[in-house]
């Protein structure tokens, strides 16, 4: 039996240098379940606490997050509140307070997916042990993917905070000053679903800086789900919309719960842009959302309820009601 060893990081270079072969904690909302349920075993546990990564500060049109602020300082904070409506939805419609407490930017990021099989090791799962197979393809597949999904898994990405970011057309920066926009920290599965994110092995996220320009101001997030709180989005929306009168300017649409990770959707984006908002063009972009989705036996019912879910949110978010 391997000895199973912890360090309490001080610095962020102690971090990054403990971190080559071990796992980084903050919160643990996650990463304990995952490794008490033993679909995750790490030999070595990086405590990133005591590292100065908690800031939120703003500079010349750009609000920076550090890794280790908690969910709830961001939801809550006035700038959040003002200037990115989206992010602080996203954020107070995540989980549960007691959970929103302890739980931390960086690790919401990288929280693994909720396919019952994956967490269950008693199944065949090609994240959890590559090769096994997939037992969600012919299984219970309810809260899988209808987009970005291929034949060695269709698990959703479950982060709402992922789905506001990236609508907000954030940047992930790592230790070292590595910058990654959003749009390139999640990759589809593929033939390795194992890997999820673009981070390099013992990469380290120090904060995630977001634009407050453009459409930000008017944005919002809509999540659909079987309960009421501390419940995972079935099928959500973020949007982020710039109007002139009538007129979209810019418009940014992204999933959540409908795809292997956060999911922008240009094509339905495209069907806007340019065009007065209407009845119309929602309807339009709502059909461009779910191109080439693929409905599953238990699943299928989320193409209809994407298009709807997009058509609340944009026909709230331009004044149309
Ligand atoms: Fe595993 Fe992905 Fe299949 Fe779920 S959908 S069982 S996570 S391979």
């Amino acid at each position: 039996m391997k000895n199973f060893g912890y360090v309490k990081a001080k610095t962020v270079a102690e971090a990054v240098q403990a971190g080559q072969g071990g796992r980084y904690i903050a919160g643990g909302t996650d990463l304990l379940n995952l490794m008490k349920d033993g679909a995750q075993v790490h030999d070595r546990i990086v405590d990133i606490n005591a590292l100065p990564l908690k800031g939120i500060s703003q500079d010349r049109g750009v609000l920076s997050i550090g890794a280790l602020a908690r969910m709830t300082e961001v939801a809550a904070h006035p700038v959040v509140r003002r200037a990115l409506p989206v992010l602080s939805e996203a954020l107070l419609g995540s989980a549960s307070p007691q959970v929103r407490n302890m739980a931390a930017i960086g690790g919401n990021l990288l929280q693994r997916t909720r396919c019952g099989y994956f967490r269950d090791t008693a199944s065949p799962c090609n994240k959890r042990a590559p090769g096994s197979g997939c037992a969600a393809l012919e299984g219970e597949n309810r809260g899988h993917a209808i987009l970005g999904g291929s034949e060695h898994c269709i698990a959703v990405q479950p982060s709402d905070l992922a789905v506001a970011l990236l609508a907000l057309d954030a940047t992930v920066v790592v230790a070292g000053e590595r910058r990654i926009p959003f749009e390139d920290f999640y990759v589809v599965p593929g033939t390795t679903p194992d890997r999820e994110t673009s981070l390099r092995p013992g990469e380290l996220i120090v904060r995630v800086e977001v634009p407050m320009t453009g459409p930000a101001a008017r944005s919002r997030y809509l999540k659909l789900r079987d309960r009421a709180t501390f419940e995972f989005a079935v099928v959500s929306v973020a949007a982020a919309l710039d109007l002139s009168g009538r007129t979209v300017r810019d418009v940014r649409l992204t999933f959540g719960g409908v795809a292997t990770k956060p999911w922008r959707g240009k094509e339905a984006e495209a069907e806007l842009r340019g065009r007065p908002l209407s009845a119309t063009s929602i309807a339009a972009a709502g059909k461009a959302a779910v191109r080439g989705a693929v409905g599953r036996e238990h699943n299928a019912f989320k193409i209809e309820l994407l298009q709807r879910a997009l058509s609340v949110l944009l026909t709230d978010l331009g004044g149309l009601t």
